[in-house]
């Protein structure tokens, strides 16, 4: 099982990034800040990405920066506003028919832009065995739910036989459902996608990858081997990304990485407009910014490669796709988003 060695690898510390990268100030002094600090873990895959400047877009996404400390005054620790949502322990119901589990709080990599830092990272581990069962009786009692999203965190994190549990378990529930499983492990741990694990997920369709492909560097030969061996196991791979400042916020970088996800099968599915977690205002591109692209690609790329772009409203809002029928104005504090019930939520132009 090398991708355990891959995990215990990953770099978490100033020392052992300083081993294998010149790191620049704005990166050194983000551990020197003795705070509260979202954790960092790279693995040497990934890290291995990395070309040389300071602006590299891989390196943006793996390695922190002193702006992470940086919380803007309408950020907030659940940007989500799940907490409302969580129906058990473990277990988010926010949208009639399909419920998200929190199978785990950790990842082989902690991806700067992380939205769910507030419960990423933060030790909780994989669920228990009483937070599965919490969690499988309420869909039991919940016949609307046809859809489990496995999330976290990363549900590739457990191993194998102890996802196919969890699988199992609520698989048992009804036949029926449909199963995705939210990871980013073929971005940055491909070994990861082992032989067993493949054949353990090819026994529990319907069943879907969701993956989060964000730039055209990380289409390399070991990620798409990875995907590919899940697709050739009749197990789709759709892509979520996110839209992130100098890393994908421009119709060049996203036409190229579009393209080579349909040409490795992969579905873009989502483009994610930035969640506002603390500390992530670096990272995120405005909102203005994402509409112009969207209506740049529109004409460049084909229906099949273009994902919606979509956000999730403040405040638990929920998901809306940025499209003129939810955006109901503009004023110079923000955005005004109306829901698909009519409500509106203020997105602000960071
Ligand atoms: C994103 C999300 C879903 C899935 O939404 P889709 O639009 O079907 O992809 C389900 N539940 C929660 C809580 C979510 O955040
Ligand atoms: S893999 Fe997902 S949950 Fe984990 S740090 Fe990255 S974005 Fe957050």
């Amino acid at each position: 099982m090398s991708w355990k060695k891959d995990c215990a690898s990953a770099l978490r510390s100033v020392e052992e990034l300083e081993e294998k990268i010149q790191l620049s100030a704005a990166e050194r002094d983000y551990f020197h800040i003795k705070q509260d600090t979202f954790r960092c873990a790279v693995p040497l895959y990934y890290l291995s990405l990395i070309e040389d400047s300071e602006n590299d877009p891989i390196r943006l996404q793996a390695i922190p920066r002193i702006e992470e400390f940086t919380v803007k005054p309408f950020e907030c620790t659940d940007p989500l506003g799940e907490a409302s949502y969580k129906v058990t322990d473990r277990l988010i119901h926010r949208y009639r028919d399909r419920a998200l589990f929190l199978a785990t709080d950790t990842c082989a990599m902690y991806c700067r832009h992380c939205f769910r830092r507030n419960f990423t990272g933060q030790h909780e581990g994989p669920a228990g065995d009483t937070e599965v069962e919490a969690a499988v009786n309420y869909v039991s009692s919940h016949p609307e739910i046809t859809e489990i999203i496995f999330s976290g965190g990363d549900p590739l994190m457990l191993d194998t036989k102890v996802l196919e549990g969890y699988l199992a378990r609520f698989k048992a529930v009804r036949s029926g459902l449909v199963l995705r499983v939210g990871t980013r492990m073929p971005v940055v741990m491909p070994s990861r996608i082992d032989a067993a694990l493949v054949s353990m997920l090819s026994e529990y369709k319907p069943l879907f990858i969701m993956t989060q492909f964000n730039h055209p560097r990380e289409c390399t030969a070991e990620s798409m081997k990875a995907v590919s061996a899940l697709i050739d196991a009749g197990i789709p791979v759709l892509n979520q990304a996110v839209l992130l400042k100098n890393i994908n916020d421009n119709a060049d970088t996203l036409e190229i990485l579009f393209h080579c996800l349909v040409r490795n099968r992969i579905k873009p599915y989502y483009l994610f407009q930035g969640d506002l977690a603390p500390g992530t205002s670096h990272l995120r591109a405005p909102l203005g910014e994402g509409l112009r692209l969207m209506k740049e690609l529109r004409g460049r790329v084909s229906g099949l490669a273009l994902p919606v772009y979509a956000v999730d409203l403040p405040c638990g809002g929920g998901k809306v796709p940025l499209t003129e029928q939810y955006i109901t104005g503009k004023t110079e504090k923000g955005w005004e988003l109306t829901d698909a019930s009519g409500r509106t939520f203020l997105y602000p132009e960071v």
